[in-house]
């Protein structure tokens, strides 16, 4: 199967395939060092862009190096993720034209800045955050409204709440599956 990297629409450059893929392909490796987290954090600190992706409990993370890195975000993506011990897959979902760029959905859970996604699919929720993540943080939003309302010292940009409920602090984004590895789905589908 031959995957190729050029520009793309989403974002930079993407990840194409020039071969139709069936669904339920594992497709390419997310490969790099294998870190903790925390030493990702370190490494790319102020860097508004990594390629760590969080593995097992999410404490350790993989340094992405290699072609499945430049694979984009969408919102009605071709790819999912699976993580079959301790190695990362990406996997077709449904079959894959030749020509049509590889994505899978980052659902990003850390990091402090916002992720605007540019996927222009018809239901793009805006963000490459995961639905859970960006109600986390609306809730957490709420909460330092009514906070500001109550107290009338000086308000100091929910910044302290964040790092209180986010494992790390730093820049760091990390793309990760949000459903559990799945098996490979056999035969009929939805
Ligand atoms: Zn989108």
């Amino acid at each position: 199967m031959g995957l190729i990297i050029r520009s793309s629409s989403i974002h930079a450059a993407g990840c194409y395939t020039t071969a139709p893929i069936r669904r339920g392909t594992r497709i390419v490796e997310y490969t790099g060092p294998i870190i903790d987290k925390d030493e990702g954090d370190i490494r790319y600190e102020g860097k508004p862009i990594t390629y760590l992706f969080g593995i097992g409990d999410g404490t350790r993370v993989i340094d992405g190096h290699g072609t499945a890195m430049f694979i984009n975000h969408s919102c009605d993506a071709n790819c999912e993720t699976e993580e079959v011990d301790g190695r990362v897959w990406i996997t077709a979902i449904r079959n894959i034209a030749a020509g049509e760029e590889l994505c899978y959905d980052y659902c990003l859970y850390d990091g402090e800045e916002d992720a605007p996604c540019n996927c222009g699919a018809r239901k793009c929720r805006g963000s490459m955050f995961s639905p859970e993540e960006l109600r986390r943080r609306k809730r957490q939003t709420q909460s330092a409204a009514v906070t500001k309302k109550k107290k009338v010292a000086p308000a100091k940009k929910q910044k302290s709440a964040d790092t209180k409920r986010a494992p790390a602090r730093g820049k760091k984004i990390v793309a990760r599956r949000q459903q559990p590895a799945k098996k490979q789905r056999s035969g009929s589908g939805r």
